[in-house]
């Protein structure tokens, strides 16, 4: 006789805001997928059993913004995440993954952008879209702050990926301004009643110009009641960019510049090294499969033997700044912000769980709230409507919480624990890709699930209303 279930997950408390669920429940699982919810489902019609006594299940964490580069999936495993939206390079995403899957869904948008001078024609911006879109994207990221376009050229490429009804996402910043609220406002202005995915909203509010909370509270302001835009905001401290400097001796992202005038350090090559020597720069690297942070005269010597061309972060996000963005409600009390993201991956702030389950403990957020902005919005956001919630049929996406310690216990992923304990068990992928990018990544040999971009809570919203 057949099992009814491949495996049983028995006795955690299921916390599922979508079906109002919070209550101790065993989760059958069959295929990858949830068949059954029940408060003393029969262990005897399954294949394994997996004791959760004593831990918390919510639908599967859902990063939706993140850069799954070298170590970023094992790193991503590791801090619960199941699905991820990748924010730049589609491309390198599906390169990678077997060297670096870890059982994980992952999305991905195309970065595209840098027209500083001339703007490109709308042929040419369509081209592009086009080769994301063949090549496994679900859209394109507009890569701003980091090397801006102008703005007549910015607004083309939102108003193009409007009219070709793909995902579109901005880290916002063009050539008339930079990644910082004055950057926000514009982009709202460049969205007109355009569609737009604004990314990591705290990242604009860091207190360049006032006190970081009344930059904050202007900045929601303006994304606030948006129905034609959505967001993600995240908690770290850290940010992540590029330590490389270019052939005019200055570091070749606008973002790094920035961060160097914060503390009061030339941004250019002199500046970079004493930052780093200083502590405020961490420069990144891989060892061991996951990422390693150097700074002091160690870190100068990697960065120097990278060419300069090596990732570095910075700790300059205002605490109160992300926050507000994570626990801010409109009128009506819906949040201003969607989602609470990580900007993380091989960046080591992966941190939506840990950092969120403490605004959980502080009240700053129920728990409900917490899987809504972690888990159920993402899988709107990326129009899965398998995911985010548990009940039947949904996938066996879980993110399994040890409420004592505030961290991921095991990540569960078409019911394959890919991490427990903090050991990964996982390997591969499924991509998550729309009709366009199909037969690239089946050529590929990759599991994927189809999704369509008008199913997606950035078009949704506004059909909604
Ligand atoms: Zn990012």
């Amino acid at each position: 006789m057949s099992s009814k279930f491949d495996v049983l997950f028995r006795g955690a408390t299921v916390v599922d805001p979508v079906h109002r669920v919070n209550s101790r429940l065993d989760i059958g699982v069959q295929n990858g997928k949830v068949v059954e919810l029940g408060p003393a489902l029969s262990g005897a019609q399954a294949d394994s059993v997996i004791d959760l006594s004593g831990y918390t299940v919510m639908p599967g964490v859902i990063d939706t913004h993140t850069h799954v580069r070298g170590p970023a999936q094992r790193m991503m495993a590791l801090a619960g995440v199941c699905t991820a939206l990748d924010m730049g390079d589609m491309r390198g995403v599906l390169q990678e993954l077997p060297e670096w899957g870890c059982g994980l869904n992952i999305a991905g948008l195309q970065g595209i952008g840098h027209w500083p001078n001339e703007p490109p024609s709308r042929g040419e911006v369509a081209s592009l879209i086009d080769a994301a879109m063949a090549d496994g994207a679900i859209g394109i990221k507009i890569v701003g702050g980091h090397r801006p376009s102008t703005p007549e050229a910015t607004a083309l490429m939102i108003d193009q990926a409007n009219l070709a009804g793909v995902y579109v996402a901005f880290h916002v910043g063009t050539t008339a301004t930079a990644s910082n609220l004055p950057g926000l406002l514009e982009a709202v202005e460049l969205a007109g009643d355009n569609c737009l995915h604004i990314a990591h909203v705290n990242s604009y509010l860091r207190g360049m110009d006032r006190d970081p909370v009344d930059e904050t509270l202007v900045g929601l302001a303006a994304i606030g009641g948006r129905n034609n835009l959505v967001s993600e905001s995240y908690l770290a401290v850290i940010n992540g960019t590029g330590g490389q400097i270019g052939p005019d001796g200055l570091p070749t992202s606008h973002v790094t510049r920035n961060c160097l005038k914060l503390r009061g350090y030339s941004p250019d090559e002199k500046g970079m090294e004493a930052a780093i020597r200083d502590g405020y720069c961490l420069v990144k690297v891989t060892e061991g499969g996951v990422t390693a942070i150097y700074t002091g005269e160690p870190g100068v010597a990697l960065w120097r033997s990278m060419g300069t061309n090596a990732p570095v972060s910075f700790p300059v996000n205002q605490p109160q700044a992300t926050f507000l963005c994570a626990v801010r409600k409109d009128g009506e009390g819906r949040f201003v912000v969607d989602a609470i993201a990580t900007d993380g991956g091989s960046t080591p702030r992966n941190v939506a769980v840990e950092y969120g389950l403490c605004l959980v403990r502080y009240q700053a957020l129920t728990l409900n709230e917490f899987v809504l902005k972690t888990s159920t919005v993402g899988a709107a956001m990326l129009g899965l409507r398998n995911k985010g919630h548990l009940g039947a049929g949904a996938d066996a996406d879980l993110t399994v919480l040890d409420m004592d310690k505030g961290i991921a216990a095991m990540t569960v992923v078409g019911g394959k624990v890919v991490m427990a304990d903090g050991i990964l068990h996982g390997s591969g992928g499924t991509i998550i890709t729309t009709p366009r990018g199909e037969s690239r990544v089946r050529e590929m040999g990759y599991r994927y699930q189809i999704v369509h971009p008008e199913e997606m809570l950035l078009y949704t919203k506004q059909r909604q209303g």
